[in-house]
């Protein structure tokens, strides 16, 4: 539970106070009372109001702000300040500005504009840290700490080289390791000293702003240094606020598919993880409620908080729609449906200039209660303060689970060949989606996730396999589980390096083939999936393209074929008996049709049903505590929709009415569901 202060879904939002006067101030509180906001996230970016000069730290303001909140019954999520840096810093100390990809020394302008390895930037972000929680470790309105924001962004400067030298030395002990890791053989690029390593950008190894590299090793290597370089900043911040408030909860706001970072392990260091959720208006909301299981997974299932949302619009997109009517409270229930124990928006107050003054607020230009957003807000604001304490603290327990790797998404994305058109985070969705459609729950987990609560595991282009996880996977299925795995799998270890003796490598006996080629193909050229005897629910033929692994199968069954091409006929669907369980291979990328129809054959071998039967874009949650399960039915379509209960009666405890059986949903209407 995040705090007992607040026994209820926080409701609230960034809030700057620093860029207005009193007035406003005044009306603010007034305004948010209205909504029913009870949480404002403050001093995210009020470095350089608080520490003008080197020995001065002024709190006055940030006093009055926390003080003027609390006396209106509005709590904080008290932020420290550090994800960008003062400018008088930057003047007197050039090591805390980054250095770019192209090798450039950044000047002061931007945020996430400090080098993680700047003996200045430790010095100054930890001592900032430890001064907030010192002075506010007694203050009632502070219910939880958010560390910096948005964490983003390499620096290639000479601090972060020497740093990296000091990594790879604690990592491979030896120079002889790293060579071999790095198969420096190739291009003559063997090291002698640790010293003759320099950081991979575009004036040595990589081009394309990083998304192309000669030497995997090192670069898949700099991206684990770097995110480790910025999360040992967090834990030092961290490490500052807990000598003071052991109790309160630590976060930082992580950004869902955010490719730069390995949230799993970030998620390991934090009390709550938190994170901001902005879809386009063309996102499927599957991926969307895919994203929300990814950071409910980095904690093993605990409830995160979503501490960004737009209550309306964006500004940095290219066209930044209006979330409609309901969407704003209907993407908050999905949200919540999936582990949100908070629902906050950036930004309370709309900016008068600068970068975000078009990103949507509570409060408008107009500056008044009567628009249509905020009405909207003060209608969420009023519901959740009627569910108090029903629904936080409660969990999925889900018996599906996908796999997803933030290592592996970067070793797919920097390897050369064998197809640019490989999409592992499209490749991932297309899976979730087809339970997600059936309303069965999935939990999104990392490669060193506790298996033994799944019946089905399923890991869609598993190319780095790390050491230990083929043998815990073994271990799943030899005990009765199923697992899925597909083309371009068990490929290579943890340093790109190629598991020699025929691909899947590692899971090739789990799967009882053995790939031979890999076939890319330009996407819009299909082969297909033939089934000549229908399994379960797949029958018929299906197309499949990107990648072709042209396999045999050795201890398999063969379930289909190729259609064409010279592997026409070769086994494109594999399933092998191991121990008591099943592993399947599909060895090429099919399209949504097949993926439904191998879901519906899975869940029927698995004894898994739908939580409830609904209309399409009609979506099923669950969430569960003391025995009691809160279903959530959230309508996406525009238009009134179906949804299918049994025949005992469930109450709706946002109004409070009664469903059984078939029932109707209003178009962008939210349900949550008790059975009575
Ligand atoms: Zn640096």
């Amino acid at each position: 539970m995040l705090s007992k202060k607040l026994n209820k879904i926080w409701y609230g939002g960034d809030y700057n106070p620093e860029q207005w006067d009193e007035e406003v101030w005044k009306e603010d509180n007034r305004l948010f009372k209205l909504a029913g906001i009870d949480l404002a996230s403050v001093n995210i970016f009020a470095w350089a109001l608080i520490q003008p000069n080197e020995t001065t730290y002024d709190f006055t303001s940030l006093d009055q702000t926390i003080d003027r909140l609390y006396q209106d019954g509005i709590y904080v999520c008290l932020a420290t300040s550090t994800a960008a840096h003062p400018a008088w810093m930057a003047k007197r100390y050039p090591d805390i500005r980054r250095v770019d990809f192209e090798g450039r020394k950044r000047k002061f302008g931007g945020r996430h504009n400090s080098c993680p390895n700047s003996p200045t930037y430790l010095k100054y972000a930890s001592q900032l840290a430890g001064k907030l929680a010192e002075r506010y470790k007694d203050h009632p309105a502070v219910l939880a700490w958010h560390v910096s924001n948005e964490y983003s962004g390499y620096c290639y400067c000479d601090h972060c080289e020497k740093a990296f030298r000091v990594w790879l030395k604690k990592k491979y002990a030896r120079i002889e390791h790293l060579n071999q890791a790095w198969n420096t053989a190739f291009w003559g690029h063997t090291f002698y000293d640790w010293d003759e390593i320099v950081v991979p950008n575009g004036l040595s190894e990589e081009w394309e702003n990083g998304n192309n590299t000669n030497f995997q090793g090192i670069s898949l290597d700099y991206r684990r240094f770097q995110s480790d370089s910025l999360l040992e900043t967090f834990k030092l911040e961290r490490d500052q606020i807990k000598k003071h408030t052991p109790d309160i909860p630590v976060t930082t706001n992580l950004m869902g598919l955010y490719p730069e970072l390995d949230y799993f392990k970030w998620g390991k260091e934090m009390d709550v993880v938190s994170w901001d959720n902005y879809p386009q208006i063309d996102t499927p909301v599957s991926k969307t409620a895919m994203t929300h299981e990814l950071m409910r997974g980095l904690r093993n299932g605990q409830p995160f908080m979503l501490m960004e949302q737009t209550p309306s619009q964006q500004n940095w997109q290219a066209y930044n729609a209006l979330k409609r009517p309901g969407v704003m409270r209907l993407w908050s229930y999905q949200a919540i449906a999936h582990g949100a124990d908070t629902v906050q928006f950036f930004q309370l107050r709309r900016s008068r200039g600068a970068t975000e003054k078009y990103h949507g607020a509570v409060i408008e230009h107009v500056g008044h209660e009567h628009t249509r957003v905020f009405n909207e807000v003060k209608q969420l604001g009023e519901e959740l303060q009627l569910l108090g304490d029903q629904i936080i603290d409660s969990r999925t327990n889900a018996k599906v689970a996908i796999v997803f790797d933030y290592e592996n998404r970067w070793a797919i994305q920097l390897s050369s060949g064998p197809s640019v058109a490989l999409d592992y985070e499209e490749e991932v969705h297309k899976y979730y989606r087809a339970f997600y459609d059936r309303n069965v729950p999935v939990d999104m987990i990392g490669v060193d996730a506790d298996l033994s609560q799944y019946d089905l595991v399923i890991a869609p282009v598993l190319y780095m396999m790390k050491a230990g996880h083929a043998d815990r996977l073994k271990a799943f299925v030899k005990q009765g589980g199923t697992f899925v795995t597909t083309f371009f799998s068990g490929i290579v270890d943890e340093n790109d390096l190629v598991t020699l003796g025929g691909y899947p490598g590692e899971l090739r006996e789990l799967v009882g083939i053995w790939a031979e080629e890999i076939d890319a193909l330009e996407p819009s050229i299909k082969n297909q999936i033939v089934f000549n005897e229908d399994y379960g629910h797949l029958s018929g033929e299906y197309q499949c393209s990107t990648l072709f692994d042209l396999i045999h199968a050795e201890h398999a069954e063969v379930l289909a074929s190729y259609g064409k091409d010279f592997y026409q006929g070769m086994p494109v669907l594999t399933k092998n008996k191991f121990g008591q369980g099943t592993a399947y291979y599909v060895a090429s990328s099919p399209e949504q049709d097949f993926i439904t129809d191998f879901v519906a054959t899975l869940m029927t071998e698995n004894k898994l049903t739908p939580l409830l039967d609904s209309d399409q874009g009609v979506e099923v949650a669950v969430r569960e505590k003391e025995g009691k399960r809160y279903l959530f039915v959230l309508n996406h379509n525009h238009t009134e929709a179906k949804f299918y209960l049994p025949e005992t009666s469930y109450r709706n405890l946002i109004k409070g009415n009664e469903y059984h059986g078939e029932s109707r949903i209003a178009g962008h209407d939210v349900l949550i569901l008790v059975e009575k």
